[in-house]
């Protein structure tokens, strides 16, 4: 057991899991958040009496999850029923073609050559190889490793892993990558759009992030309840720990002394004494002196430009016209003009992609009557500014389900039965960010590098989260949880000699 007081702000995926390591230590730790309910970003809207999980919906990297429970002495598959499906998602565009891709590869290129011929076929089997030689030679030296620097990736990687790369044009941006793997375009935009989940335009994003690709093509998972269970049973499994929660607080302010933490202030006033933090919010809010002066420069910037934000809807409501299956992309026909809108004019896009999650689909078979949909559009993180007003929202809103329409999709729902989210309405949630959904964007090849890691240039002071090493999405926001709980544990245990049973920085083995 130690004594020492950590205060976690954030209840976000990497706050609850460094909690719930930290919990596990025997550290006395309290968490603090400003929602009413665990989870950041990993929350769920109610429309009209319906749960409906409103941040991220997609879950891959099981393996992550599981790991983490196990270092706990847990077992994920006790406290979470998960669902393997078998569509991992199905796209679409206005010529009216579809395509669906599979969790069995030989499905998928079956229904890829059915879609674009025998030899958009081939070269996908060929992509598929290329994406899991580049995924294994990442995982280890970068995904898992806590301080990667292009220095060290190329030392660990050598000659082979220098190969893998350079065979994928890992300097060129992934739109350009993409275009040597496939002559049809639909595929070109299909595979570029995983530039999104890091808040990335595939135009700027380097080819290496074509490794989400695989991560999606190692399976994709329901789980039962909503993600949002996921959060719940974490944040059970720290309080079983002794963790305590306090939500719908504010912290405005880390305190130092003798230039190391010593506690933070609430916003009601409250002072609360500890010897680390770990700060879950984003990195940029601390750069921002939201947190105070004092832990202004703990954090260096090294990459201004922030992520994709995004105009989201919770709806509840019945649809017709199209099949949806759980995870729909309803693709426009000028892909780029959507990123030039969104990173050059800092403008919402006239004819975006449009995202649908449907729910309660994938796994059950009919659905009668109204259903849970999260829709998404990719928008400009200027949630802080003045930029975006009400009516520019509004008629956003109307086109997008009118750009559905054009795709057979009707989706009856009455203003009832939605409940709209914004780059403002993120920005109040995550400050400092204009609403950016995952840090700042991976643009360029060194914007990986660029992510602060866990330990901050304040002693005492973490960070964890989608704004930090490795990066935005549940698994690697997970796995940040778990290297920022490893290196605070691992500087205690060097300065005071703390027999915890946490290993220091380096690469997570387990
Ligand atoms: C609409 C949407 C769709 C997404 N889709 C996917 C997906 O399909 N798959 C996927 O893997 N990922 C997806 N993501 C990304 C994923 O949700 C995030 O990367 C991940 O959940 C971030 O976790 P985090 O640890 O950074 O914490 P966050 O979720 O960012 O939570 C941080 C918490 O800290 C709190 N906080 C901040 N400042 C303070 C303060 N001063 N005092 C107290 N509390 C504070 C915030 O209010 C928040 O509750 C999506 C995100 C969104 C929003």
């Amino acid at each position: 057991m130690s004594e020492d007081h950590v205060v976690v702000i954030g209840a976000g995926m990497a706050g609850l899991v460094s909690a719930l390591q930290l919990g596990h230590r025997g550290f006395k730790v309290t968490v603090v958040d400003p929602s009413d309910q665990p989870g950041g970003k990993m929350r769920q809207a109610h429309v009209n009496g319906a749960s409906i999980d409103s941040g991220p919906t997609v879950f891959t990297m099981r393996w992550v999850f599981e790991q983490i429970y196990a270092s706990v002495g847990e077992r994920l598959t006790d406290h979470l029923k998960l669902d393997q499906l078998s569509v991992l998602g199905r796209h679409a565009w206005r010529d009216g073609s579809t395509l669906d891709l599979f969790a069995d590869p030989d499905r998928s290129r079956h229904a890829i050559e059915v879609f674009a011929g025998p030899e958009e076929a081939r070269r996908f089997e060929s992509f598929c190889q290329l994406i899991r030689k580049v995924y294994d030679t990442l995982e280890g030296p970068y995904i898992r490793e806590a301080n990667p620097s292009a220095l060290n990736l190329s030392q660990s990687i050598g000659l082979k892993g220098l190969g893998v790369l350079n065979s994928l044009g890992a300097f060129q941006s992934m739109w350009r990558s993409l275009g040597r793997q496939f002559k049809d375009e639909r595929l070109q935009q299909l595979f570029a759009r995983y530039a999104t989940y890091c808040g990335s335009s595939p135009w700027e994003a380097p080819a290496t992030l074509m490794l989400i690709a695989q991560v999606e093509l190692d399976g994709v998972w329901s789980v039962q309840g909503g993600i949002h269970a996921l959060a719940k049973n974490l944040e059970a499994l720290a309080r079983q720990r002794g963790v305590t929660f306090r939500y719908n607080t504010w912290c405005d302010k880390i305190q130092t002394q003798s230039n190391r933490v010593s506690g933070v202030t609430l916003r009601d006033g409250e002072t609360l004494a500890c010897e680390h933090v770990v700060f879950n919010g984003d990195a940029s809010a601390l750069r921002q002196g939201l947190l105070g002066e004092e832990v202004t420069a703990s954090v260096p910037s090294k990459n201004n430009t922030r992520s994709l934000s995004a105009v989201t809807w919770s709806v509840h409501a019945r649809t017709s016209g199209f099949a949806l299956d759980r995870h729909n992309v309803f693709f426009q026909d000028d892909y780029a003009q959507e990123f030039k809108s969104i990173f050059g004019a800092a403008n919402l896009p006239n004819k975006p992609t449009v995202y649908v999650c449907a729910q309660d689909r994938g796994t059950q078979a009919t659905i009668t009557g109204k259903e849970r949909l999260l829709c998404l559009i990719n928008a400009p993180a200027v949630g802080d500014g003045r930029r975006l007003t009400q009516e520019m929202i509004q008629a956003c809103q109307t086109q997008t389900f009118s750009l559905l329409q054009d795709f057979g999709l009707k989706v009856h729902a009455g203003p009832e039965d939605l409940i709209c989210n914004t780059p403002m309405s993120f920005h109040q949630r995550y400050p400092g960010t204009g609403g950016a959904l995952y840090g700042q964007a991976t643009h360029g090849w060194m914007a990986a590098f660029a992510r602060p890691n866990s330990r901050s240039q304040m002693p005492g002071l973490y960070l964890a989260g989608g704004s930090v090493h490795p990066g935005p999405g549940m698994p690697m926001a997970a796995l940040s949880g778990r290297m920022a709980a490893e290196a605070l544990m691992g500087d205690r245990n060097s300065t005071k000699k703390f027999h915890a049973a946490g290993t220091y920085g380096g690469t997570l083995t387990q």
